[in-house]
Parts: structure tokens; sequence; C-alpha cells
């Protein structure tokens, strides 16, 4: 909807179209009717973010302009990853919620600037399925990003059985890659701990960039570089696809491995998720890739042998992937809910007079 920029009227205006009639009180009020809330139908997950062009807006957490660290302060401790610790803060001024992630260990001034200027490009970043990045301190030398709040935390160990809840999950962290992939921004660490949810049901990727960061900054000897168990076959090893990595077919195998793991309630290879670098590698890179199990529909199944391709030019691109069948048919699912549920709402007919 536009907004309307016309003036309003002046309430009582000396206008001579106004002249004869009875003053209006400008603050007259109509009582509402109450709702029942006996009434109220849970409502469906939201629409497809790709039908809403992202907006200032898009991200619930609206943007202040500026939030100054010395006016946050911390609630609780959320969780610690490999490269950080993440805190639920509060903006005292708005009573705003954030998350602020505090990057491990205290970076020389040449990684600092080269972190403001990744920062810089991902405060741009704005679209309702991908968790908004504020802001980032330099607390002396120490690194802290201040995030969208997403008050369900991530999807990390939560089976999600019923196809029709996955179709959706899967359109929505789809979109968001789709967003980032157009904007030539590749995530490089797609996994369920990094899949954020909030109490609007809306799924949102986390910490692209930061991982990135991390990456090229992090000896990647050591042991505090993440997990490598959703990591493409091409990316692991390098002599697979003659030396080439291309990241946006890596992030569509990671959200295949991400989507499959949901579905079965377990890491879906033949290896603990948690195992050591060489027994994930040969499970990832020497096996077959895995696939969803004849119980599961065949257009599921077809959805993530398209992610979990082993030549990465074979693999589907997100855009191409939010039109496959098992997203479309989720998204039909959904629309007859809708209706069904605004069916529910409607008051019944008037009886037909005789
Ligand atoms: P890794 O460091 O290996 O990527 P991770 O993703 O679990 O692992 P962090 O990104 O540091 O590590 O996140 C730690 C936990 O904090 C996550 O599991 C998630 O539950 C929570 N978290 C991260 N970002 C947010 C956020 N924006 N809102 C709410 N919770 C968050
Ligand atoms: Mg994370």
């Amino acid at each position: 909807m536009r907004p309307n920029l016309q003036p309003p009227p002046s309430a009582g205006g000396s206008s001579s179209a106004n002249k004869g009639r009875p003053r209006r009180r400008a603050d007259l009020t109509l009582p509402l009717p109450q709702r029942d809330p006996s009434l109220a139908v849970p409502l469906p997950l939201p629409p497809s973010s790709n039908s809403a062009p992202p907006t200032s807006n898009s991200n619930s957490n609206a943007v202040p302009l500026q939030v100054n660290i010395s006016e946050l302060d911390r609630v609780n401790r959320i969780g610690s990853g490999t490269g950080g610790t993440v805190y639920k803060v509060i903006h005292r001024p708005t009573s705003r919620l954030y998350a602020l992630k505090v990057i491990y260990g205290h970076h020389e001034e040449s990684v600092r600037r080269q972190i403001r200027r990744e920062i810089e490009i991902l405060r741009d970043v704005d679209h309702p399925n991908v968790v908004k990045c504020h802001e980032m301190y330099d607390h002396n030398g120490e690194i802290q990003v201040l995030l969208e709040f997403m008050d369900g935390g991530s999807l990390e160990g939560i089976p999600i059985s019923h196809e029709s809840n996955l179709s959706d999950l899967a359109r929505q962290v789809l979109s968001g890659l789709n967003y980032l992939h157009r904007r030539h921004i590749v995530h490089r660490d797609i996994k369920p701990s990094n899949l954020l949810i909030n109490s609007k049901k809306v799924v949102k990727i986390a910490d692209f960039g930061v991982s990135r960061i991390l990456d090229q900054t992090m000896d990647p000897c050591n042991s505090s570089v993440g997990t490598i168990a959703y990591m493409s076959p091409e990316r692991i090893n390098t002599d697979l696809n003659h030396g080439l990595y291309d990241g946006y077919a890596g992030d569509i195998w990671s959200l295949g491995v991400s989507i499959l793991e949901f579905y079965l309630g377990r890491f879906p290879f033949a290896v603990g998720r948690q195992g050591d670098w060489a027994s994930l590698m040969c499970a990832i890179c020497m096996s077959q890739p895995p696939e969803a199990p004849p119980t599961a529909s065949n257009e599921f199944r077809h959805f993530i042998s398209c992610c979990l391709q082993r030549d990465p030019a074979r693999r589907w691109t997100a855009s191409r992937l939010l039109q496959h069948p098992f997203i479309l048919r989720g998204q039909q699912q959904q629309q007859h809910q809708v209706a069904q549920n605004l069916h529910q709402l409607l008051p019944p007919p008037p009886p037909l007079s005789s």
C-alpha cells in the first residue's frame, strides 16, 4: 500500500466547503466491537518473500540510525559457536532487543579494517529472510556485531518431518539465498545452526559474511574454523572440480544437506556431524550423495537430488529451485489453508428468504 502523502484535512477547518456543516469534533472516536478471542484461527505462515520487494521496513526490527554500544545492556548469553559468543542485549533508549555477536580474539588493525569494509556491505543487505546486521563495534580491538534478534533461536537439532512445513522452510531460505546470490554474496556456511526462526515463524539466514570474514582471517589449520559437515565435496577436496569452487553451488549443497537433516532428524551421511575431519571427508567426498528415503514424496526426493548433485554445475540455482514443484506444491497448500481459514472467519451466510 502506498503511503498517503496528502496532508490530512484540518478538523473544523475554515474552508468554504465546510461552511454550513456541523463542526467536526477532532477527538471523536468510534467504539470498535470487542474481538472474541475464542473465534481466533491460527493464521498460516507469512506469504512468500519473493513477491514482496525488500524495503527498509522488511525486517521486523526497524533500524535505528545509530545504536551506541554504551546504550546496550546484556540480558543473557544465547550461545557460543566456533567464532564467537552471542548475547541477547537491550537498547535502553528504545527497549528494543538485539543479538550481539562478540567475535573471539583481538584482531590486527588491517584485519579490523577489512571487517569494517565487509560490515558496511552487510549493513545494506535487507531481506525478510536474512538476519539484519545493524552495526559493528570495534571495542578496544574486540569486534562486536549487532544483529537482529531472533526470539525462536536456531533450527539446529529440530526434526521437521511434515513435507509441507519443510517446503515452506526451504522456500524461505531459498528466497534469502536467491537475494544474496543476486547481490553476488555467497554465504559459505549454510547449516541448521545458522537458520534462525522468530515467533512469527519467519526463518532467516544468519552469519553470512561474518563466517566469510572469519574464514579469511583464521588459520585454516586452527581447530576453531567451523565444521566441514555441510560443505560441498568440491570445497573440501579441491581436486574434485579441477580446483574450481563455485560458492553459489556450494551454498545449494549445504542447503540440501540441511533440509534432508531436518527431514530425517539426523545428519544424512553415514558418519556423525561431529565426526573427525578424515571420516567426514571420506563420507562426503568419496561416496554417493545422500538421498531422501523412498517413503518421501517424489517431489521432495527430486528436490533433494537437485541440491545434492556431485557435479556443482548440475546443481540447480536458488532461483530455479524456487520454481521446483516441491516448493510450488507447498505454496499451493498454504494458499488453500489461507482460503479455508478465511472461510472459517467469515460469518455464515444469511438464510435465503423464500
Ligand atoms: P558456528 O560458530 O560453528 O557457526 P553457531 O552458528 O552455533 O556455530 P554462533 O553463530 O556463534 O554459533 O551462534 C551461537 C548461537 O546463538 C546459535 O546457535 C543461535 O542459537 C544463537 N544466535 C545466533 N545469532 C542469533 C540471533 N541473531 N538471534 C538469536 N539467536 C542467535
Ligand atoms: Mg552461527
